[in-house]
């Protein structure tokens, strides 16, 4: 039955009962639409009066008020639809008016020169082929479009915090994320003994080789390339042996700061950190400096701001106290600087070191870490 013979059926007369038989029945009308349109295009009509003419026969054949297949459609299966298989009509109306939309601008077509639709046609139908089932190549469908992506949350917080520290002077060094026991612990002064070169905690590749724990390491390289003065922060990736949960990860991202020069002191360490502290989180901001251990530095500190959320007041963030840990710092250790071939009765220096990824879940209030290495779009396209 041809198409036009079966637009002026109901659906009961067309033996269609369910959704199934709607689905198919209109993607039959749109297969005939589009390929009335398709033949259109590749007719190629010798004048342009030719091709208004079949343009606009095509458009009242399908989209006349009175008469139109469209309209047809519309009056004897939409209306007269039993009220269980009316939503999946009127879908499939709409996604055929909707289709319908390109024979408005059939007209369009003119604008490709017809040497050039000719090529079109017998590419698209050679001689000797059987029907295209795909249709042919139409210059007038706007190109498609290709999402833009965004930066990483772990990026854009990396970014961040290293443009602060580009605009004191320091630069930025890199190292590798294989790394030697020697770099990662003995040159930093941790003994063999330290719990954090235990197997549960550091991820061996063999006796001597592993995966980087820390940034540090490239405190000691940096200091055996360039000497002193240096003034360098280390961004990177680093590996624990850490079970994945809401807040481990057991690859993370460090940032790393190094400052070494003549009479560097811990009011040095204070004011720099201080100001970056205000620079990142907001002017507002008020940091607190707490003794701590590391075997690289000496003394050794632990740096708190006061909670974003709550301005210090107390809340479940900052579990009452008003105060956020936020990174390690210190005076580097005489010991580091030897081993870094710097002369301790010289030089001094400083160092501290931050989670990026940690700072990025305070930055954007995520609550789990494990989101950040999910690629899933639906989270990262928020950024
Ligand atoms: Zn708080």
């Amino acid at each position: 039955m041809p198409i036009e013979e079966k637009v002026g059926k109901t659906l009961a007369e067309l033996g269609v009962a369910d959704a199934q038989g709607v689905e198919a029945l209109f993607a039959e009308v749109r297969a005939a639409m589009e390929k009335e349109r398709e033949e259109l295009i590749v007719r190629a009509p010798s004048t342009e009066k030719e091709r208004g003419q079949l343009c606009k026969a095509l458009r009242d054949r399908w989209l006349a008020r009175k008469n139109g297949l469209l309209t047809q459609v519309h009056e004897h299966w939409l209306e007269p639809a039993s009220k269980e298989l009316r939503p999946v009509v009127g879908k499939n109306f709409n996604m055929l008016r909707q289709a319908a939309a390109s024979l408005e601008t059939a007209e369009l077509l003119e604008a490709v020169p017809v040497g050039i639709r000719k090529v079109f046609a017998d590419r698209i139908e050679p001689k000797d082929s059987v029907s295209i089932e795909k249709g042919p190549l139409d210059l007038t469908l706007p190109g498609y479009r290709r999402p833009l992506g965004s930066l990483h949350p772990v990026t854009r917080m990396q970014r961040e915090i290293e443009e602060i520290f580009l605009s004191l002077g320091y630069w930025i060094e890199g190292g590798p994320e294989i790394e030697s026991v020697y770099y990662n612990f003995d040159a930093l002064n941790i003994p063999e003994t330290h719990p954090s070169r235990d197997d549960w905690d550091t991820l061996y590749i063999d006796a001597t080789t592993l995966l980087r724990t820390h940034t540090s390491p490239v405190q000691i390289r940096a200091m055996k390339k360039y000497g002193a003065p240096l003034y360098i922060i280390i961004p990177g990736k680093c590996y624990r042996h850490d079970n994945p949960d809401s807040s481990h990860s057991p690859m993370f991202h460090q940032i790393e700061g190094l400052a070494i020069d003549r009479d560097i002191t811990f009011a040095d360490l204070k004011g720099t950190l201080d100001f970056f502290a205000r620079k990142l989180f907001g002017e507002k901001i008020r940091t607190r400096f707490q003794p701590s251990f590391f075997p690289f530095t000496e003394p050794s500190g632990e740096v708190a701001i006061s909670c974003t959320l709550c301005d210090g007041q107390g809340c479940p963030v900052c579990k009452e106290s008003g105060w956020v840990e936020v990174m390690g710092c210190g005076m580097v250790h005489p010991e580091v600087l030897r081993n870094g071939g710097i002369d301790p009765a010289r030089y001094s220096g400083w160092a501290f070191g931050l989670g990026v990824d940690r700072y990025a879940l305070m930055k954007y209030g995520i609550n789990d870490i494990q989101l950040l290495f999910q690629s899933d779009v639906r989270f990262l396209e928020q950024f």
